[in-house]
């Protein structure tokens, strides 16, 4: 149920600093001749005509586009009129239109429908926008302005979202470093350049670790229990490494590997999990630890620059959390039951080796391989068996939008005149309950060797009434192309990653906000999975599951008993994915909540003290992500991997408060869409959560549906 789809909500000026200095090139007129980005199109909803720009189009756009947005940020922020409201943020918010265009066209086509010339351009791209948005928010002559509008902003009679919107852009400014004096913003400079190289070498040194820490095996009977595909796969790879007649096990980025799942040979598996355990720390050129303490003590000094005693504290601010003591405070409640749960699954497996007469103690190399047998005697799922039940166009057409009709009441229809970046895309165009047009939807379903793993929405066109723009939404997802005639059959986990994204979406159609960046998903990290993973709750409401689980050739509804065993698969294995998850962010945390550069010297006692502390030293349950290879957390998710969790939380609440008050329905739905969905960031998240729910989150309906408590 919980996913780690990606979630790229980016708004064109919400790119994080990472002070490179490729400045724009100046711009060449010839190229701006024709160029489709330049105009607003005249199509429906302002989409641009994507069957119209030129892979040559988006960097000629771009660059004028930043030009544009330049002189206009230089002209508010040199204008010789008192600041106001108007004059500051309004115009702010109203300045940067063709870079915005270009940009949500620009990473629609490159995470779906990429080349490499596209590709190319995205790495010139990213730090362009990490340049240009320094620029503003430590444009000191600009931050005067927003902060004299902040210090009167309760005299001004501001509207509830326009003082929203002062805060917003304050604290902006306030955590990019626009107090600090010129000296300090200098330095403040250096340091998140010096962090953007020091994270790119260990992204690149990570990449070179795990590829030599593939496991290169030479006889064949300690592969036994690997299906025939994949051991074709390994002796391909094994070839490509100049290795013919053996076998090679790529590492996933996990400490679990799949394939520990199927190796019956007990010495094979240990040394795969070992090759994944300590691909990064073999004291040679790809060992991170070293790059990882720097990165650390980078950090703690950034944020004592910035007035804060740690790196959490600064980068929680802007979260629903707030501060490092709530993630901690939150992760040390699941961290019980989590454990306790994951203690009775060690001792289901225990019995089973034991019954086997194995003769060892339950390693974390044994968990995945005896807990799938586990799974096959009590909670045998048969993919064969279930995929006729789910065909991907009834799962979104007659559940996902029938969900949302019975919810919100909106409807759809299919726009075959809407051009697409590729003929697989679909369009539809969402009437609102009163049967107005509401917003434009598209759906980029299959996979493509040109497309980005995972699953993601973002906005085509944000929503703003300041600009007067109704949203333009797209999903993107990599199930299988079926072949011609035939229909598109999907897991249930299928399933539930279109209703996420649907989710998603749903927060972004509904988004009802005068300025974009406050609308729709424009939310922090520990919100924005709320509405998606509660979104996903509705795949077996028995009204919505009987209206889209048909089979595909005779059209019976699925039958009862194949709903309760989806039901019961679903909490298999929670005590060990928790406690994984629980220690990886624990780990996270800690990292991050370091106060002193001293204390960073060995990172393995490091790693082990700070699960001690929390009492996550569970032998047999690893963290998901040891130190050195947690890439989330040294480039780009750094504080914040407890989101899911945190999410996961207010969705299950949010999920019992319908339970008990009748369950899916019209009138609740509105509910849930006037509290909720369409506030984008309007207000304090808590406060917002309060209102809907009634009470600050609780833990318990997460726990009841993990089933660490009785329900
Ligand atoms: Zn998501």
């Amino acid at each position: 149920m919980r996913r780690l789809t990606v979630a790229t909500i980016m708004l064109a000026w919400a790119v994080s600093n990472s002070g490179c200095s490729n400045a724009p090139a100046a711009n060449n007129e010839q190229n701006l001749k024709d160029n489709p980005l330049l105009a607003e199109s005249k199509l429906p909803y302002s989409i641009p005509a994507l069957d119209k720009i030129k892979d040559a189009d988006y960097r000629p756009a771009l660059l004028r586009g930043i030009e544009i947005h330049n002189e206009e940020i230089r002209k508010i922020a040199e204008n010789n009129e008192t600041p106001t409201f108007d004059n500051t943020l309004v115009a702010m918010e109203s300045s940067g239109t063709l870079m915005r265009r270009v940009l949500n066209t620009f990473n629609m086509v490159t995470g779906a429908n990429t080349n490499e010339f596209l590709s190319k351009l995205k790495e010139e791209v990213d730090p362009m926008m990490a340049v240009h948005n320094d620029e503003i928010f430590l444009n000191q002559k600009l931050f005067k302005r927003v902060e004299t509008i902040y210090n009167d902003r309760e005299q001004l009679q501001l509207d509830p979202e326009s003082k929203r919107l002062v805060e917003y852009y304050y604290q902006k400014f306030l955590m990019a470093g626009a107090r600090l004096s010129d000296p300090d913003k200098t330095i403040l400079k250096q340091m998140n350049e010096q962090e953007a190289l020091l994270t790119a070498k260990y992204s690149n040194i990570l990449l070179a670790a795990t590829k030599q820490g593939a496991l290169l095996i030479s006889d064949s009977a300690q592969l036994a229990g690997i299906a025939e595909t994949d051991l074709a796969a390994f002796a391909h790879n094994a070839s490509e490494a100049g290795s013919k007649g053996k076998w090679l096990i790529s590492l996933q980025n996990t400490t679990q590997q799949p394939m520990l799942q199927s190796l019956s040979n007990r010495s094979t598996r240990e040394a795969l999990f070992n090759a994944s355990w300590t691909r990064a720390e073999k004291s040679d050129s790809n060992d991170t630890r070293n790059i990882i303490t720097q990165i650390v003590a980078l950090r703690i000094k950034k944020a004592k620059l910035l007035g804060f005693d740690n790196f959490a504290a600064w980068k929680l601010q802007d979260q629903m959390a707030q501060k490092p003591e709530a993630v901690m405070d939150f992760l040390s409640k699941l961290q019980p039951y989590a454990m306790k749960k994951a203690n009775i699954e060690a001792a289901d497996i225990q019995a089973l080796i034991d019954k086997q007469n194995g003769g060892f103690k339950l390693q974390p190399y044994d968990w995945d391989y005896y807990a799938e047998k586990v799974r096959k005697a009590k909670y045998d799922l048969d993919e064969s068996e279930i995929k006729p039940y789910f065909d991907m166009n009834k799962v979104l057409e007659d559940g996902v939008f029938y969900a949302a009709n019975l919810l919100y009441g909106i409807t759809f229809k299919p726009r075959h005149d809407i051009p697409v970046y590729q003929e697989d895309v679909k369009v539809y165009e969402v009437f609102d309950n009163d049967g107005q047009p509401m917003a434009l939807y598209f759906c980029d379903p299959y996979k493509r060797d040109n497309k980005e793993g995972g699953a993601w929405m973002n906005n085509l066109v944000d929503q703003s009434h300041l600009l007067n723009k109704k949203p333009v939404i797209y999903n993107v997802c990599n199930f299988t192309k079926p072949a011609k005639g035939q229909p598109a059959l999907i897991s249930f986990d299928d399933v539930t990653t279109i209703f996420h994204e649907f989710g998603h979406s749903l927060h972004g159609l509904f988004a009802n906000q005068k300025y974009p960046s406050l609308s729709g998903a424009n939310t922090a990290r520990d919100f924005v999975e709320f509405p998606s993973q509660f979104n996903e709750h509705w795949s077996l409401d028995p009204a919505v599951l009987s209206h889209y689980a048909v089979h595909y050739k005779t059209g019976k509804p699925i039958p009862a008993s194949l709903v309760e065993k989806i039901r019961k698969a679903a909490t298999f294995n929670k005590g060990y994915s928790l406690s994984e998850l629980v220690s990886a962010s624990v780990l996270d945390m800690q990292w991050h909540m370091l106060k002193d550069t001293t204390l960073v010297k060995d990172v393995d006692a490091f790693e082990k003290n700070a699960l001690l502390s929390v009492g996550m030293q569970m032998t047999p349950v690893p963290p998901r992500y040891r130190s050195t290879y947690f890439k989330h957390i040294w480039s780009g998710y750094e504080a914040g991997y407890y989101a899911y969790q945190w999410t996961k939380m207010l969705e299950e609440d949010a999920y019992s408060w319908f339970q008990e008050n009748g369950g899916i329905s019209r009138a609740n739905g509105q509910r849930f869409r006037d509290m909720i969905l369409s506030k984008g960031n309007t207000e304090d998240y808590m406060t917002m959560f309060k209102n809907f729910r009634g009470h600050a989150p609780d833990i318990t309906p997460m726990l009841k549906d993990l089933g660490m408590i009785e329900k």
